[in-house]
């Protein structure tokens, strides 16, 4: 795939940076992409291929079916667990290092934004860094996970035998409140939104830039495709994520 230039735009998107007393990212799958974590809503992504995940990573499976909930989840936490942070991860973390951000939302339950150094995340939909027992509550790391599996496939806890589910939103469930909550007052505090590779089309998190919106703020959205904000947004820069956003920081220099 040819490597798309940064567009147009970021140097007016650094000046929106530099001039607002509170900002706040939020991001989506697109900003994992480049670390080889495919958006499972883009077609022919290998690995999310071929079976709806919303079918499939949904409570009610994890409940009725948990060896056909694990078939399909355990190659993901593994692949999670070798991917690595790439550009765009590293300068929103580094934006948060200069006072430009108050820190980031994310939608995605990888761990690569705290891997490349972000400290203020709120994962609305949980995060793959640990897994915890329905019976007894024991919290395990993903890397003890995998020694968890019996023969059908199925983790199972190794204190008291109950069943071990990743601490991320599957469909069917809500979404954690205290996050909720935290993600709507940094939402409402910002002068300035970074929407970073997230197609806006999901609520409750698509919700948050109306928030912004509606307190006198304004949007900034580095996306590949049209969002519903596309309109509403100050700066759109279509480019990829992590060439845009290594180019902000190099305006922002
Ligand atoms: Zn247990």
């Amino acid at each position: 795939m040819e490597r798309q230039v940064a567009s147009a735009g970021v140097e007016t998107l650094a000046e929106l940076l530099r001039g607002a007393r509170s900002a706040v990212a939020l991001t989506g799958a697109g900003v994992s992409v480049p670390s080889g974590i495919p958006d499972f809503r883009s077609p022919g992504t290998g690995l999310w291929e071929n079976v709806d995940p919303m079918e499939v990573a949904h409570i009610s499976v994890f409940e009725r079916d948990p060896a056909r909930f694990w078939r399909y989840y355990r190659p993901r936490l593994e692949k999670f667990g070798e991917v690595q942070a790439n550009a765009a991860h590293v300068a929103l973390a580094e934006l948060e290092r200069r006072g430009l951000l108050a820190g980031v939302i994310t939608q995605n339950i990888d761990r690569l934004h705290r891997a490349a150094g972000s400290r203020e995340v709120i994962e609305v939909h949980g995060s793959i860094d640990t897994s915890s027992c329905r019976s007894c509550g024991t919290s395990f790391e993903l890397e003890r996970v995998e020694a968890l599996f019996d023969a059908a496939g199925v983790a199972i806890c190794a204190e008291c035998g109950g069943p071990v589910k990743p601490d991320v939103v599957l469909f069917g469930e809500l979404l954690p409140e205290a996050a909720m909550a935290r993600a709507q007052e940094l939402a409402e505090a910002a002068e300035l939104m970074l929407c970073v590779g997230s197609s806006l089309a999901v609520y409750p998190v698509a919700g948050l830039p109306e928030v912004t919106l509606e307190r006198g703020g304004r949007l900034a959205i580095v996306t590949q495709g049209p969002t519903p904000y596309d309109e509403l947004a100050t700066v759109k820069l279509e480019g990829e994520v992590d060439a845009e956003l290594g180019a902000l920081l190099a305006a922002l220099d």
